[in-house]
């Protein structure tokens, strides 16, 4: 007998909407929603509904995902009204990179001026 049990991770769960979050959007690929921890006035994230560990789990053929994730965002930030003013999307991965969480996502921030990109990096 098979044991078809898995264990699901905080942000699988957010997507089944069995751990509540503040909901944005949905589709048959993603799911969006407020990061409980925003870092600027707007701060979403989107997520693919199955689980992926990190970026660099997406193979060849499954490229379309991260267009759409891509595209997703790019629409809730004409949503969101910042689209004119601008807005980083950030896909963390590992440790130098602070990932907390091991499910695939992209951060949407914007609504005010974002730090330099040049700020605090040691390149020691
Ligand atoms: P990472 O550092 O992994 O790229 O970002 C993970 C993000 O997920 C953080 O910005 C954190 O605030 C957010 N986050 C972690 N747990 C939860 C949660 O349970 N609900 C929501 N809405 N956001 C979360
Ligand atoms: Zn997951």
């Amino acid at each position: 007998m098979t044991n078809s049990y898995v264990k699901l991770c905080v942000f699988c769960n957010i997507a089944l909407e069995k751990i509540p979050s503040e909901k944005i959007f949905s589709d048959e690929i993603v799911f969006a929603f407020k990061d409980i921890n925003p870092v600027a006035k707007t701060h979403l994230l989107i997520i693919p509904k199955k689980h992926y560990s990190k970026i660099s789990e997406i193979k060849d053929n499954q490229t379309y995902l991260l267009g759409h994730i891509i595209k997703i965002a790019s629409k809730l930030a004409i949503k969101n009204k910042i689209s004119k003013t601008g807005y980083r999307l950030i896909f963390n991965q590992g440790k130098d990179a602070g990932q907390e969480v091991d499910h695939l996502h992209c951060h949407l921030i914007g609504g005010s001026k974002l730090s330099s990109l040049n700020q605090n990096n040691n390149l020691e």
